[in-house]
């Protein structure tokens, strides 16, 4: 058996890992290298297998950085299988779709003269809109939690509710070669345990070699109860002040839990029934309706919640605005609305729109919720910028700026120390999905056989 790793080696993203057992060749995960424009070379370069070869994709989640390259996979010539849970697969084709638009539109810009970059390879889509069609050609068997698949003969696969967005799923692979078996658990990214949507992470109890991430493998996050009171007070204050308070967001997860949070700040009158809020993102709207039909991936809490008749996203005052002059009419309100629009680092979407509208004014405020990326609009407000480039035009920063951590949806060093601590039996650690120093960090308090493979390495287990 063996296994390698085609990305989120010693970074973040890009996430993809390959096992080869029994002649067959089982992929986790296709995903996008993200973070800038250098990135563009690392996704269209080779894979370091031969795609056509791939009998199976087993997909963690819908996050870009986990199925983004899949259909670049196809285009290379994959006619394999693709599993996941149900709901991976329906935020994966609204992922996928929205990075295609993004894509084509990029590439569209650079071929004009007045484009920043004359690379050819900027110039080129990764993929186009048939690719990701035949991409979804290729989706197949539908994953239950903790519901073994028989993949190939002596090849079996298993998902474990990982917690950490919608459909999120750790996946042990079983293997049994020549009288020997074997399995190999990849984490996926796993969530935070106790948060109102999700279920907290589950794994199974035993497994011979584990891939984990270690994105915060170095640091504890602010607890999610002291977060949600930071929240509320950041959008009572600015209520009295008369300002407006806009969040950038981000579509999957974060923008259904920040509902959820107005939902019951409004339910327990910390915040006035009559508050106006707008969630101004077509995508982030298309994610809420997929929670809305997955009652089997929510977590129970949320269940009784809604057992009792109570949409957990009912907000009197929401108003989702899909339509381009629906968002536009925002920009008239001065005061007293919550408005959520991607993206989330600002490096795009409509968000952009409100700053300009909203930044100057010192009533308002922005409360940032997310990661920011270095070199990023929203990175740059958050440490302090006194204006920033919107459009080509300088904006002042008068708004009243918040930064929020404990929405992450990665579990923080306590959490992954205690996930790992819970599987019996592991042989050796793989680390991926995090920077090199975090990494470190993590092993050191991690302990026993762990390794931290390059690009492209293999593995004989
Ligand atoms: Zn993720």
């Amino acid at each position: 058996m063996k296994l390698s790793f085609h990305g989120a080696t010693r970074m973040v993203t890009g996430s993809c890992h390959l096992l080869e057992a029994n002649g067959r060749r089982v992929l986790i995960d296709c995903g996008l290298f993200q973070g800038g424009r250098e990135l563009n070379e690392d996704n269209a370069s080779e894979f370091g297998f031969d795609p056509s070869q791939v009998d199976f994709v087993c997909l963690t989640h819908a996050h870009l950085d986990h199925c983004g390259r899949l259909p670049l996979l196809a285009k290379r010539g994959f006619r394999g299988e693709v599993i996941a849970t149900a709901a991976t697969f329906e935020l994966a084709r609204l992922v996928l779709l929205d990075s295609t638009h993004l894509q084509m539109e990029e590439a569209r810009h650079r071929r004009r003269p007045s484009g920043r970059s004359r690379s050819s390879l900027a110039a080129t889509p990764l993929y186009s809109m048939l690719d990701t069609l035949d991409s979804f050609g290729r989706f197949g068997r539908v994953a239950r939690y903790a519901t073994p698949l028989e993949l190939a003969p002596g090849i079996r696969a298993t998902f474990f509710d990982a917690g950490h967005i919608l459909g999120s799923a750790s996946i042990l692979i079983e293997v049994n070669e020549a009288g020997r078996r074997h399995s190999v658990l990849f984490s996926g990214d796993i969530g935070n345990s106790g948060r109102p949507l999700l279920r907290p992470p589950s794994m199974p109890r035993t497994a011979d070699v584990v891939v984990m991430e270690a994105t915060y493998g170095n640091r504890d996050h602010r607890s999610y109860e002291a977060s949600v009171e930071e929240l509320h007070d950041a959008i009572a204050t600015t209520l009295a002040r008369g300002g407006n308070v806009l969040i950038p967001t981000f579509a999957l997860e974060r923008t259904q839990e920040i509902l959820f949070c107005l939902h019951q700040a409004i339910a327990n009158g910390r915040l006035p029934r009559s508050l106006s809020v707008f969630l101004d993102s077509p995508m982030a709207i298309s994610a809420t309706e997929i929670f809305a039909r997955h009652p089997e991936a929510r977590s129970t809490t949320l269940d009784s919640e809604l057992s009792g008749r109570r949409d957990p996203f009912d907000i009197p005052g929401l108003q989702m605005t899909r339509e381009t002059s629906e968002s536009r009419a925002i920009n008239r309100i001065t005061g007293g609305a919550v408005i959520m629009a991607g993206a989330g680092m600002c490096t795009g979407g409509r968000i952009r729109h409100h700053l300009v509208h909203n930044l100057t004014n010192p009533n308002a405020s922005v409360i940032f919720v997310g990661f920011a990326a270095q070199g990023t609009p929203a990175r740059r407000i958050i440490d302090g910028a006194k204006s920033v480039t919107l459009f080509g035009e300088d904006i002042a920063v008068r708004a009243h700026i918040h930064t929020i951590n404990g929405f992450s949806a990665h579990a923080d060093q306590r959490e992954l120390l205690t996930w790992h601590g819970r599987v019996d039996g592991v042989r050796e650690t793989y680390l991926v999905h995090a920077e090199e120093t975090v990494m470190q960090a993590f092993a050191a308090r991690l302990g026993g056989r762990v390794l931290m493979p390059r690009l492209h390495e293999p593995f004989d287990l």
